[in-house]
Formats: C-alpha cells, sequence, structure tokens
C-alpha cells in the first residue's frame, strides 16, 4: 500500500477521510488522480 514518505498517512486514509496529511500527500499519484476525479465529478454535477 502507498504511503506519503513525509507524514507515512496511506492512500487508503486519505481517501476513506477525504483530507490529506500534509501537501507531500498531492505528491502521490493515486492521489492525484482521486483529486482530479473528486473535481471532475462535483463539476460534471454541478453542470446538471
Ligand atoms: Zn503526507
Amino acid at each position: 500500500m502507498t504511503r506519503c514518505p513525509k507524514c507515512n498517512t496511506s492512500v487508503d486514509e486519505i481517501l476513506e477521510s477525504g483530507f490529506v496529511g500534509c501537501e507531500k500527500c498531492y505528491e502521490i499519484p493515486e492521489i492525484r488522480d482521486a483529486v482530479k476525479k473528486m473535481y471532475k465529478g462535483k463539476k460534471h454535477k454541478e453542470t446538471l
């Protein structure tokens, strides 16, 4: 499982809580992807 090298929070924990432990968490590819998808989904919903 991928963990943030700085704060040691796992990707699962971040996705579950919706909060990152630190700014380095955003550099984890899985988190980047998830954030991108979240924003996309939100934007799509708002458009409808
Ligand atoms: Zn972190």
